[in-house]
C-alpha cells in the first residue's frame, strides 16, 4: 500500500515582461510525495503576481490528500475530486471557482500524473484505455446532469469504443493539429508580423491567430498583412499542397485560396453591442472566430454576439476563463460559442477537463484547448488526444494552439513535426509531467 505522505510546493516565474510582454508567466507548482519511489507533478499557470496567493491554496487542498491511499484514489478518481473540492471551509472562498479552483487544478493535475506514471504510461493513453465506464466515472459529474447524464456520456463512448485502435494508430503517425498564435500580437511591428508569419507558414501550420481590439485600422492593416502571406502559395513550405478550403476540415472556417485560416483573439476587451459592430468591420478578413469578445463569464453575451455575427460568418470563440464545467454547460446550452477552448489549468484538473469533453461532444462543439504561457502546451495535447481517440472521434476540424515559448524548460518538452502538427508524447515516464 501506498501512502501520500506530503508535499512539496514551488512558485516558479520567468520574467517575461522584461522581454517586452506585459505579463510574467508563472507555475504554481506541487510535488505530491508518498512513502514510495512514486511522486506527482502538477501545475496551475498565472501570469506572475499573484502566483504566491495561489501557492497557498495550493497548500490547503493538497492537505486533504495526505495519509490517503493512491490505489484508492485511483480507483475512482470522479469520487476523488469530488472529496477534493468538499472542504467544509474552503468552499466559502470558492465555490469552484477562482484562486482555489485554479489550486484544485493543479493538485488533481499532480495526482492524475501520479496515476499515469504509476501504470508507466504516458496520461492521454492511461485514459484512452480506460473502459466506458471508467472514463465516465473519472469525471466531475455534479452540477451537470441537466445537460449529460452519465447513462448519455457512457452511450456515447461506448458507440466510440470500435475506432479508438484506428485512430490511436493515426494520430501517431500524422500527429495532432495545431494553430500557431506568436505571429500576431499587438504591438509587433508590421515587419515582425510577416516575418513571423512567413515562419510559420514555412513550419506547415495552416491557422493562425491574431490579436485585436485596440485599434480597428490597425488590426485590418495588420491582417491584411497576416493573409497576404497565408493566401499566397509561393509561401507553402516544398511539397506541401495547398488544402482545398472547401473540404469538410474547412468547412465554415472561412479560409483563403490555400485553405489557410486566420482567427482573431480580443482578450475580453468589448461590451456586447460594440464587440458585434467591432467584428462586423473586420469583416473583410474573413475570421473563422473571435476569441474572448466579452467579459468571459457573460453566457448571454456571447450568446448575442455569436447571433449578431452568424449572418457574416464568422463564429465565436471562448474558454480560457472559463472557470468551471457549469459556465462550459450553460455556453453550449445558450448555443453561445463554436469553439471551446478549455484551459487544462483553470478548470480543476483532468476529472473537470473529461466532463467538459464529454458536453462539447453532445453538444457537437469543437474543443480547441488554450495553450499560450508555460506549461499549457505541454498538457493540452494529452487532452486533446483523449478528445480525439475517446471521446468526440475528430480531430481533422479541430485545432490545438501552439506558443513557441518556454518549452526548453521542461523534461520532456511537446514538439511539432513538419506539417505543423503536435507529436504524439510516447514517453511511457511521462505521465501528465511537468518536470522544470
Ligand atoms: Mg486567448
Amino acid at each position: 500500500m501506498v501512502k501520500i505522505t506530503g508535499y512539496k510546493i514551488n512558485d516558479v516565474r520567468f520574467p517575461t515582461s522584461l522581454t517586452g510582454d506585459e505579463c510574467d508567466y508563472s507555475s504554481a507548482y506541487v510535488t505530491l510525495l508518498t512513502d514510495s519511489d512514486l511522486v506527482g507533478y502538477g501545475m496551475t499557470f498565472t501570469i506572475g503576481r499573484g502566483n504566491d496567493i495561489v501557492c497557498i491554496a495550493i497548500k490547503e487542498v493538497a492537505n486533504r490528500l495526505v495519509g490517503k491511499d493512491t490505489e484508492e484514489l485511483f480507483s475512482n478518481m470522479g469520487k476523488t475530486w469530488d472529496f477534493m473540492m468538499a472542504d467544509p471551509q474552503l468552499r466559502w472562498i470558492g465555490p469552484e471557482k477562482g484562486v482555489i479552483h485554479i489550486a484544485s487544478g493543479a493538485v488533481n493535475n499532480a495526482l492524475w500524473d501520479m496515476y499515469a506514471r504509476s501504470r508507466k504510461k504516458p496520461l492521454w493513453k492511461l485514459v484512452v484505455d480506460f473502459t466506458p465506464e471508467e472514463i465516465v466515472q473519472s469525471a466531475a459529474f455534479r452540477y451537470i446532469s441537466d445537460a449529460i447524464t452519465k447513462e448519455e456520456a457512457l452511450a456515447m463512448l461506448k458507440e466510440k469504443e470500435a475506432g479508438k485502435k484506428e485512430r490511436e494508430a493515426k494520430v501517431r503517425e500524422l500527429g495532432y493539429p495545431a494553430y500557431v498564435t506568436s505571429a500576431g500580437w499587438l504591438g509587433y511591428t508590421d515587419e515582425k508580423v510577416a516575418h513571423l508569419t512567413k515562419e510559420a507558414v514555412a513550419q506547415g501550420f495552416n491557422h493562425f491567430k491574431m490579436k485585436v481590439g485596440a485599434d480597428q485600422a490597425n488590426d485590418l492593416r495588420r491582417a491584411k498583412i497576416i493573409r497576404s502571406i497565408i493566401d499566397d502559395p509561393q509561401y507553402l513550405p516544398a511539397g506541401i499542397a495547398p488544402r482545398d478550403p472547401k473540404s469538410e476540415a474547412l468547412r465554415g472556417k472561412n479560409a483563403g485560396p490555400t485553405g489557410s485560416v486566420l482567427m482573431i483573439d480580443a482578450n475580453q476587451v468589448w461590451d456586447v453591442k460594440q464587440a458585434i459592430d467591432y467584428v462586423i468591420g473586420l469583416k473583410e478578413i474573413k475570421p473563422w472566430f473571435i476569441e474572448e469578445p466579452t467579459a468571459p463569464d457573460d453566457i448571454l453575451g456571447h450568446a448575442a454576439i455569436r447571433k449578431g455575427l452568424q449572418p457574416h460568418g464568422i463564429g465565436v470563440a471562448t474558454g480560457e476563463h472559463a472557470h468551471n464545467r457549469m459556465v462550459f454547460k450553460q455556453l453550449f446550452q445558450a448555443e453561445a460559442i463554436d469553439v471551446a477552448q478549455i484551459d487544462s489549468c483553470r478548470l480543476a484538473g483532468v476529472s473537470e477537463v473529461l466532463s467538459v469533453l464529454l458536453m462539447a461532444a453532445k453538444f457537437g462543439v469543437l474543443v480547441c484547448p488554450h495553450a499560450g504561457g508555460v506549461g499549457l502546451c505541454e498538457y493540452v495535447i494529452h487532452l486533446s488526444l483523449i478528445d480525439y481517440i475517446a471521446v468526440s472521434g475528430t480531430m481533422e476540424r479541430n485545432v490545438l494552439e501552439f506558443v513557441d515559448h518556454l518549452h526548453e524548460h521542461f523534461v520532456t518538452p511537446c514538439s511539432i513535426n513538419a506539417q505543423g502538427r503536435y507529436n504524439v508524447p510516447t514517453n511511457p515516464d511521462e505521465g501528465y509531467r511537468h518536470v522544470f
